[in-house]
């Protein structure tokens, strides 16, 4: 069996702590997982919550964050050994398969899921020991400007608005509003428009919002300047001039902020879908009527299943989903800083730790 040998990671070792490197266990992968060399591992806001707001990781600190992971299998139990070479996504929640929750179809809310970075060591190192159950195949030819450490988004920032767009059945008929233009946001509106949706995006920065236009967006409205009352006539013009269906708007939440959550209610009307998509400890005061009043749904989604994983990948693969504006690549011993620099917001676009990647 293989041994894994001089790894490091950065672990949490108690909240409001910087991140801590360690050295990595030997990973030894019993016969249902795998080790996989991390290529690259997306900075998540889940990961800013559990290192500075107080979130309790489901495994007891010190614990190496990091859920948004692609790489190469290093080394392989007895019942995985097909995947042993290749390269890899891993997803974010991985089901166990057989739990009640896993046999009736609603695999993301498996109690004995495995998260990396939640239930066990994760990506935020140079390897991390996973279930191989759900992991999804990457070609290893890639596309020009498509490479394995930037495919790492596919395991969160990618599938999670996927998932939440594919359970909305969101077509080419439909008017949809992402808020936030961030990380998420940025990949759910080109999903979006891939399907053939008209798609607005509203954020309260004007760079991201410029890339969201480039990218699909047909309307970009800035909440800075703009408040909710001037962002529904401007979406209600949308819906008019959009030729597509005048009721049933399609919002997604994808900033993972109190103030956009507040923004994305506040836009339900008539017949209104809404879906949560980012995530915030925070709380915020909503009429929750409003959804019985404009007989609307507001529906979560909790990661994406890695069957759906393929299809995501797909369309990268194809081009429908550009990475390269979206990201940007730092070396994994900036670890610390990139964390701060994510709590602060003070990165436009969605930050990846690239173990091979020196300063
Ligand atoms: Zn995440
Ligand atoms: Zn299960």
């Amino acid at each position: 069996m293989s041994r894994t040998h001089g790894g490091f990671g950065f672990q949490l070792t108690a909240p409001n702590k910087p991140l801590h490197l360690c050295e990595l266990p030997i990973l030894n992968p019993s016969p249902d997982d795998v080790v996989v060399q991390v290529a690259g591992c997306g900075v998540c806001h889940t990961d800013v919550a559990f290192a500075y707001d107080g979130v309790p990781t489901r495994h007891a600190l010190p614990l190496v964050l990091g859920h948004e992971i692609s790489g190469r299998v290093i080394a392989a139990g007895e019942n995985a050994a097909g995947w042993l070479g290749r390269s890899v996504i891993v997803p974010a929640v991985i089901p166990c398969g057989s739990c009640p929750a896993c046999r009736a179809g609603r695999v993301t809310i498996c109690r004995q899921q495995f998260m990396p970075g939640n239930d066990g060591d994760g990506g935020f190192a140079t390897h991390v020991l996973v279930p191989f159950r759900g992991l999804c195949p990457v070609p290893e030819s890639l596309p020009s400007g498509v490479t394995l450490e930037m495919l790492s988004v596919v395991a969160d920032a990618v599938t999670t608005p996927y998932e939440a767009i594919r359970r909305a059945n969101l077509g080419a008929e439909d008017v949809t509003v992402i808020v936030g233009a961030g990380g998420v946001g940025g990949f759910g509106v080109q999903i979006a428009a891939a399907l053939g949706a008209a798609v607005a995006v509203i954020d309260i920065d004007r760079e991201r919002l410029d890339l969201a236009a480039r990218h699909g967006a047909s309307l970009a409205l800035d909440a800075s300047t703009t408040d909710l009352t001037g962002l529904k006539a401007a979406i209600r013009t949308f819906v008019k001039e959009s030729g597509r269906k005048s009721i049933g708007l399609k919002i997604f939440e994808m900033s993972g902020t109190p103030a956009g959550q507040a923004t994305a209610f506040g836009l339900l009307d008539h017949g209104a879908y809404l879906g949560v998509v980012g995530f915030t400890p925070k709380s915020v005061e909503l009429r929750l009527s409003n959804l019985m009043a404009f007989d609307a749904t507001a529906r979560g989604n909790w990661g994406c299943p890695p069957d759906q994983y393929p299809d995501a990948l797909q369309m990268v693969l194809t081009g429908k989903i550009a990475l390269a504006p979206f990201v940007e690549l730092h070396s994994l011993a900036e670890a610390p800083a990139v964390l701060d620099a994510v709590a602060k917001h003070a990165v436009p676009r969605r930050a990846i730790l690239q173990p091979g990647r020196v300063i």
